[in-house]
């Protein structure tokens, strides 16, 4: 491990990795220290085509080809009979239209690893505890190994990538409630020997149980399905018994999930549970340090936005520490958190219109209009910087007049 780097970057999930190796790229010195031992579990399996892009720059995209990954073209949504089905080739803008759906070990590791090859260091079992930062915002950070020892590593600037770790928030106190309401989700790795492939055509399909409650089908290359419930954590209080009595019963009470994986074995122990995962931060930078990826905010599962938004962010973030790093003023809040804050802000749309049943209007529609359900697709793709679509410019007006629309339409059918 380095004593002394250009930048030390804290995780190495995707904001990580993305963020050192084009800081790497651009010839100065990055160390990355992790926490975990990898391969390490962590949920968000479903990719969007916009992080590709973000892959590319980082030049970790072939790695990622290289490991055979399930492609991903779209995404379909099923409320009891009625289906929705996003093919990203018929978005709206310019740009990748497929992805990867991954177990996170797998996928995370190879970046790591990609990242290690290029000669970034990448050091492991080592987990941020403190954090001195100096007026010219150089730093001191102390890590703890896994024997408990600590070292310090000296550097110009800091990337926090840490994810739920949350480390510079807590340290400094920049931690903020999040304005969505806390929910709860209950999943597990399962065999799938009834996948048809005709009918799930690389995608991942999102189930309606109830107005409050989805469900997860995220199919992976290795025959493994990705199962998970998402809902108010009241919804679960139902459901007794250990988390695979749990995850059983509610496999049964979804009458298409109860056909495919009724007969599915859990290749964990225990399914897992997570809960009340969405906090924010007062600013997303200070002096010595970009926060970027989940660090800075997550929102919510539906619409797969997490990785998406934190390869975007550590793209983002990586080049303006290069100019910072040659010397140039940057203007962290209007280079950086405003943009950021658009596309955040654009998913907060769709994900409130999902809980509050709008997009179930739009989504569900009799003869759905082509070029706005295109323009809707782009979103769903991780496209939400493109200004040009109307659906990203004036998210929040246009889901809502939609929805009004096709409803006052029905009523008047
Ligand atoms: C139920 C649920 C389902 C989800 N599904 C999806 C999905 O389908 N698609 C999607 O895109 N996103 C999904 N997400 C979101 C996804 O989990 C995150 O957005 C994504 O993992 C963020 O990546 P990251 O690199 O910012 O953080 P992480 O992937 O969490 O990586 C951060 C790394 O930092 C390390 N770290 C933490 N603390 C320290 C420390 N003190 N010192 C050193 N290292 C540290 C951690 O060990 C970790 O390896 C889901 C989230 C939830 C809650």
């Amino acid at each position: 491990m380095k004593q002394e780097a250009d930048v030390l970057v804290i995780g190495a999930g995707p904001a990580g990795t993305i963020a050192a190796s084009i800081i790497h790229k651009a010839g100065y010195s990055v160390q990355i220290v992790e926490k975990m031992r990898f391969p390490r579990f962590v949920i968000g399996e479903s990719l969007l085509p916009r992080c590709m892009e973000a892959l590319e720059e980082a030049e970790l995209l072939d790695a990622v080809k290289a490991k055979n990954f399930q492609r991903k073209d779209g995404a379909k949504f099923v409320m009891g009979g009625e289906i929705c089905d996003f093919n990203f080739s018929n978005q709206y803008t310019k740009g990748w239209q497929w992805t990867w759906q991954v177990p996170r070990a797998d996928f995370d590791k190879t970046l790591a690893d990609e990242c290690a090859k290029k000669g970034i260091s990448v050091d492991y079992e080592m987990e941020v505890t403190n954090i001195e930062i100096s007026d010219n915002g150089h730093s001191v950070t102390t890590v703890k190994d896994a024997a408990g020892n600590a070292h310090t590593i000296k550097a110009k600037f800091i990337v926090d990538g840490s994810g739920y770790g949350r480390v510079i928030p807590r340290m400094f106190g920049l931690e903020r409630q999040s304005s969505m309401p806390p929910r709860k989700a209950v999943f597990g790795h399962f065999t799938d020997p009834k996948r048809n492939e005709a009918h799930e055509p690389n995608r991942i399909v999102i189930y309606v149980h109830n107005p409050k409650t989805w469900i997860w089908v995220i199919p992976f290359s290795t025959g493994v399905t990705s199962l998970g419930y998402v809902g108010d954590p009241e919804f679960f209080d139902q459901y007794k018994g250990t988390l695979t009595e749990q995850i059983k019963n509610l496999i049964a009470a979804e009458p298409d999930i109860a056909d495919r994986f009724g007969g599915s074995e859990l290749i964990w122990e225990e399914p897992k549970f997570l809960q009340s995962w969405s906090v924010t931060t007062d600013t997303f930078y200070g002096n010595g340090f970009v926060l970027t990826g989940n660090v800075t905010e997550f929102l919510d599962p539906v619409f797969s936005s997490g990785v998406t938004l934190a390869s975007v962010s550590s793209q983002m973030a990586a080049k303006l520490v290069i100019r910072h790093l040659k010397g140039e003023t940057i203007e962290w809040k209007s280079e950086y958190m405003e943009p950021m804050m658009k596309g955040i802000d654009v998913f907060r749309t769709y994900v409130n219109g999902w809980y509050d049943g709008s997009l179930f209007n739009i989504f569900f529609a009799q003869d759905p209009d082509k070029t706005i359900m295109s323009q809707i697709c782009s979103v769903l793709a991780g496209y939400v910087w493109d200004e040009t679509n109307p659906f990203v410019a004036k998210h929040e007006k246009n889901v809502r007049t939609l929805s009004n629309f096709i409803v006052a339409k029905k009523t008047m059918a």
